[in-house]
C-alpha cells in the first residue's frame, strides 16, 4: 500500500458539531462529493463506513460528554484518488500504533475496537496524526477504480 500520485483537481469542506445526529450528514456527504467519479455501488458503500467510522470515534472519543466541532475535507486527485481528512481538536490519542490495533478499545463494552481496522482496510492508506490534548486527523486515501 504505497502513496498515491496525488494532484488535486477539487475538493470540498464540511464542518459540523459532535451530534451522533450528524453522522449520516458526515456520510452522505462525502458520498454525494465524491459520486463525481462515478464510484460503484461497493466503493461508495466503503466510503460511507470510512467516514462514519471516523466520525463516530470524533463523537465518542475525541469530545466525549462534551460537543466540538468536526471537519471534514474531501479531496480528488486527477487520478482518481480520494482523500478524506477527519479531523477534531478533542482528547487525543496517547498511542496510535496501539490504538490501531484490532479489538483494541478505551470505550465501554459495546465498542469492538475495530474502527481503524475497517477504515485501513477499506482505504489504499490510512495515517493518523494526534497529540493528546490537543486532537486528532485521520487521513484516508482511497482509488476510485476508471469503469467502462
Ligand atoms: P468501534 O470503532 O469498533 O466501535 P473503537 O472506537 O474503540 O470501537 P477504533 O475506532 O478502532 O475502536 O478506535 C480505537 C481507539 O482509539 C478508541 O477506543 C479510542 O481510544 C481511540 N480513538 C480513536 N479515534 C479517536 C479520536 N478521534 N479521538 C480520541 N481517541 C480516539
Ligand atoms: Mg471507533
Amino acid at each position: 500500500k504505497g502513496a498515491l500520485h496525488m494532484k488535486f483537481i477539487n475538493e470540498a469542506n464540511i464542518t459540523f458539531p459532535s451530534n451522533s445526529s450528524n453522522e449520516s450528514f458526515a456520510r452522505m456527504s462525502v458520498a454525494a462529493f465524491v459520486s463525481q467519479l462515478d464510484p460503484t455501488v461497493e466503493e461508495l458503500a466503503e466510503i460511507k463506513t470510512m467516514v462514519s467510522e471516523a466520525v463516530t470515534n470524533c463523537v465518542v472519543h475525541a469530545y466525549e460528554n462534551t460537543i466540538g466541532l468536526v471537519r471534514i475535507r474531501v479531496q480528488i486527485s486527477d487520478s482518481r484518488a480520494v482523500r478524506i481528512t477527519v479531523k477534531d481538536t478533542g482528547k487525543g490519542i496517547e498511542d496510535v500504533e496501539t490504538a490501531k490495533q484490532p479489538c483494541f478499545t478505551t470505550g465501554s463494552e459495546d465498542r469492538a475496537g475495530m474502527g481503524f481496522t475497517i477504515m485501513e482496510s477499506f482505504s489504499d492508506k490510512l495515517r493518523v496524526k494526534s497529540a493528546p490534548g490537543r486532537g486528532t486527523s485521520v487521513i484516508m486515501e482511497k482509488k476510485i477504480i476508471k469503469r467502462g
